[in-house]
């Protein structure tokens, strides 16, 4: 299977082979033709899979042949749930529509709108928005969206964990009703599929993950050990195993800054992203940390949504995530490109159900390993002796279209999640 053989105009087959790729990705192979062939798409697929080129050449190639934009309006708009992914989505947008005349553009929340509010004037092809931002710029008649042709939810799941649900309805009331819809999404709880019911007509559906969401290349398994031992654990690791380019996970932004301080004070090269940090900050500890200028960079989960780092050879999750699904988010930062990657997780008496939430979720009981001088005096308990197992999230499946384009305050607010601004 080659890029040719899709139809795609020239110039975005010269943008694919100076990309370096020769294949499509398994998702690429099934979502290119269908989204050039103007269908609704509902894809389950993760970070790393290649799924923004799976959206970004068709979309590029159906806008190459219409009308420009006029002044302040928007012919395809891509939501992402962080600031991290917009950018890097539009990068891609540019990369693949470097020999074609269309115009693209990011905003997001966190920072001055007007330089956003100047670039809408001439008119955008092509908007990366986070959700909040884009409402802003809306309300400040910055954006329009009658001469909207298609609609993408990048990230789906994560925008609605980060609460973005209602700020979602809000822009889909507002949208012209005759449009190409593509949601992507990595899992597919309730709330998502409640959502797709209402925005995607007849789609097709594309579920190219493994059976647990989790890549296959990625060797998974736990260290037991006493919490308190935590750093001293992932700094021994480090200096032992001679891993070099390792993202590390903690579950608040306190401990991604004090494990931070400490694996600086055992001489390891570390940098931090996490929501309180500046755009700036954080852009320098990614770039710093993808040239290899650092060997640790500590993340929290929102932040990490949207990294981009190819091969990244290690993941370690120094707390386990509250939410199962994140486990299979973290994961997903490794093992990419058919390498293999390895997804290690520090794991403490006191986390046990969340384990065990994890383990019902990827379908299978990871291998558990001590090191010598770290043995837990707390040991973790065995998770098949838990009684009560959470329940395995569902699998995506055809949604009626039908019905439900737009709830009612009322439903929206018991939706019970807190809408919150801004790109994070
Ligand atoms: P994504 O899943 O969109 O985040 O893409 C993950 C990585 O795969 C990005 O670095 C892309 O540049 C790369 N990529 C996308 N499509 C292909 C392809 N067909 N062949 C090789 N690499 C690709």
């Amino acid at each position: 299977m080659s890029f040719a053989s899709f139809g795609l105009a020239a110039p975005l087959l010269q943008a694919i082979d100076e990309a370096g790729y020769t294949t499509p990705t398994p998702i690429q192979i099934k979502a290119i033709p269908a989204v050039l062939s103007g269908k609704d798409v509902m894809a389950a697929a993760q970070t790393g899979t290649g799924k923004t080129a799976a959206f970004v050449l068709p979309l590029l190639h159906r806008l190459a042949g219409g009308p420009k934009a006029k002044a302040n309006h928007i012919r395809a708009l891509v939501l992402t749930p962080t600031r991290e992914l917009a950018i890097q989505v539009e990068q891609s947008v540019v990369a693949y529509g470097r020999h074609l005349s269309l115009k693209s553009a990011v905003v997001f929340g966190g920072v001055k709108i007007n330089p956003q509010m100047m670039q809408m004037r001439s008119g955008v092809d092509v908007l990366v928005a986070t959700p909040g931002r884009l409402l802003d710029l809306f309300r400040q008649n910055a954006v329009r969206f009658s001469q909207l042709e298609a609609l993408v939810l990048d990230e789906a799941d994560r925008m609605l964990d980060m609460g973005f649900i209602n700020d979602i309805r809000t822009i889909l009331a507002l949208l012209p009703p005759k449009r190409q819809n593509l949601l992507f999404s990595a899992t597919f709880p309730d709330d998502i599929r409640t959502l797709a019911a209402g925005l995607l007509r007849n789609p097709l559906l594309i579920d190219i993950s493994p059976r647990n969401g989790a890549a296959k290349s990625v060797k998974q398994w736990v260290y037991e050990v006493d919490k308190s031992k935590k750093p001293a654990l992932l700094s021994s690791l480090l200096r032992n195993k001679g891993w070099q380019q390792v993202l590390v996970f903690t579950r608040t932004k306190n401990g991604a800054d004090s494990l931070a301080r400490k694996l600086g004070g055992d001489s390891i090269s570390t940098s931090v992203i996490h929501g309180d940090k500046s755009q700036s900050e954080r852009s320098r500890a990614l770039a710093d940390f993808k040239a290899g200028k650092v060997r640790v960079l500590v993340a929290t989960d929102i932040a990490a949504r949207g990294i981009d780092i190819s091969e990244l050879p290690q993941v370690i999750n120094f707390d386990l995530p509250k939410v199962a699904e994140d486990y299979i988010h973290r994961i997903g930062r490794t093992g990419r490109a058919g390498s293999e990657g390895e997804g290690i997780s520090l794991v403490s008496a006191d986390e046990v159900q969340l384990l065990a939430a994890i383990e019902t979720l990827i379908g299978q009981t990871l291998v558990r390993e001590v090191v010598y001088g770290f043995i837990p005096t707390h040991s973790v308990p065995l998770t098949r002796q838990l009684k009560v197992r959470p329940k395995r999230p569902k699998k995506p499946k055809p949604t009626a279209a039908q019905g439900e384009r737009q709830k009612t305050d009322g439903e929206q607010k018991k939706q019970g999640r807190k809408p919150h601004r801004g790109g994070k």
